[in-house]
């Protein structure tokens, strides 16, 4: 008997930035890339991942959009004024000082409808993060405090995780609106 092995899609829900937060995280940038080296993500890849899925096979990816449009969720602000760096991975990456509570709603709710809908998934405890260098280095030093980025996030968004020649590239699929105030 043959066997027809399914498409699958390589995929994960997150943060979008819009122009505005995307143009001023990427401003981090060039001075990062100045101390710490490595290869600077490029601005239109810039995200905060809410949970990793992986390979999702093609046949679930309508039920898929049909959990992500259940979760409730508030509109918050993500405040970030810090890159820090991370050894194990050579990251240079942005985050919040205070990871804020709706955030962390969010996810929680997002995983938790993703589980009662069978989707598998690795559950890491959750370091909300823009990576903005990859094979970075530094010490245990801290960065120099970066201009304020204040990102209204009102959505978040399915995405495709795709590559190119110039490394991982990302298709936004579909977008999850909050709950209106
Ligand atoms: P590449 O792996 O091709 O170098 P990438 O890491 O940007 O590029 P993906 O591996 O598809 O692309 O990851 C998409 C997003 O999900 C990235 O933000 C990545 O950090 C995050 N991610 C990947 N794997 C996991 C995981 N197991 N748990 C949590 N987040 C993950
Ligand atoms: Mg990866």
């Amino acid at each position: 008997m043959t066997s027809i092995q399914e498409k699958k899609w390589r995929l994960f829900f997150a943060l979008w930035p819009s122009e505005t937060e995307r143009t001023a995280l990427a401003s981090w940038q060039p001075l990062l890339h100045e101390l710490c080296d490595g290869r600077a993500m490029r601005p239109a890849t810039l995200h905060v991942t809410l949970v990793f899925l992986g390979e999702v096979a093609e046949s679930r990816l309508e039920a898929l959009q049909l959990v992500a449009g259940e979760v409730d969720f508030q509109r918050f602000y993500l405040e970030l004024l810090e890159a820090h760096y991370w050894g194990h991975n050579h990251i240079v990456y942005a985050a919040p000082e205070v990871v804020p509570s709706q955030l962390t709603s969010l996810v929680n709710e997002l995983e938790s409808k993703l589980l009662n809908h069978r989707f598998q998934f690795e559950q890491r405890p959750y370091k909300p993060h823009v990576t903005l260098l990859r094979n970075a280095k530094w010490s245990d030093t801290s960065l120099p405090r970066q201009s304020r980025v204040c990102w209204q996030v009102s959505d978040f968004v399915l995405v495709q995780s795709l590559s190119d020649e110039q490394g991982a590239c990302y298709e936004v699929l579909a977008r999850f609106s909050a709950k209106a105030d």
